[in-house]
């Protein structure tokens, strides 16, 4: 496994490679990051994979600063996996040009976390952007956990690069939390109201298509939810899974959640 600390590294090792899958990464590695590295050493010739926290996809500092961070457990990880490559670079190296013109985000896509999170998604576009052009994978391997995420990073780099985005399933725990590195922030009971949580919103998922109103029906059980488990929900909707467009029925539809539990910022979909 070679670790690739900048810029010129990265060419050299990547000189000549072929069928290349990326893994584009924030550290801290789990189940979820470990099935799209799985994947991509499965149908890639090489896999490189890249640990960087990326500063401006945070609406805010405090959190940027406490994401966790495991840069030796990481790499441990990756050696095993036996990953070709490891790219870890500083925020000069990704940052040294700047944008001649600014990332904007539609106005018809300024929904859920798009509306929440000021800039959020204009900086992980921003970063994409420059890591594809850097990297030139064939293949980019990204979690449905980040289903929005996923949704417009695929539509912005499809579009400028040869690159494509593969999608890859949410892996959970045995309780069905989506396993994500921020969960390192909360203890084992809070896990545990997670998990009741998740099943929660699965049976509300199952009674959704006998109501009328979904919409108020999903407003009555945000305050319940709020309640029971202690949380804040950001928003709990129903919508199409291809376009992201709200929804008035399951079909072909997903329940997105987001929500804040002792100050931890969490996102699923069910
Ligand atoms: P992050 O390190 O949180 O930026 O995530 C890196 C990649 O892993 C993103 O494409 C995420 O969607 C994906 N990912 C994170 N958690 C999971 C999970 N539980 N299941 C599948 N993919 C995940």
């Amino acid at each position: 496994m070679k670790i690739l600390l900048n810029n010129n590294e990265l060419n050299e090792a990547l000189y000549g490679v072929s069928n290349l899958g990326f893994v584009p990464t924030m550290g801290s590695l789990h189940n979820g990051h470990i099935s799209l590295i799985k994947k991509s050493l499965r149908t890639c010739n090489k896999t490189i994979v890249s640990i960087f926290i990326n500063p401006t996809q945070f609406d805010n500092n405090q959190d940027y600063k406490k994401y966790p961070k495991n840069y030796k457990s990481d790499l441990l990880i990756l050696k095993k996996l036996k990953v070709d490559l490891v790219y870890l670079p500083k925020k000069k190296h990704i940052y040294e040009k700047i944008r001649a013109k600014k990332i904007k985000i539609n106005k018809k896509d300024k929904i859920m976390c798009a509306k929440n999170r000021k800039g959020h998604f204009e900086g992980v576009i921003d970063v994409m952007d420059r890591f594809t052009k850097i990297i030139k994978p064939n293949k980019i391997f990204m979690g449905e956990k980040d289903f929005q995420q996923l949704h417009l990073v695929k539509k912005y780099i499809e579009k400028k690069y040869k690159s494509k985005i593969v999608s890859c399933k949410t892996i959970r725990n045995r309780n069905g939390v989506a396993l994500s590195s921020r969960n390192l922030l909360l203890n084992n009971n809070q896990l545990i109201t997670l998990g009741k949580l998740s099943r929660k919103i699965y049976s509300i998922k199952k009674v959704l298509t006998k109501k009328k109103n979904i919409k108020r029906y999903l407003s009555n059980k945000i305050r319940e939810l709020n309640k029971t488990y202690n949380i804040k929900i950001e928003y709990l909707e129903l919508r199409k899974i291809d376009g992201l467009k709200r929804s008035n029925s399951t079909k072909k539809s997903k329940l997105f959640l987001a929500y804040n539990f002792n100050r931890v910022r969490l996102i699923d979909n069910f």
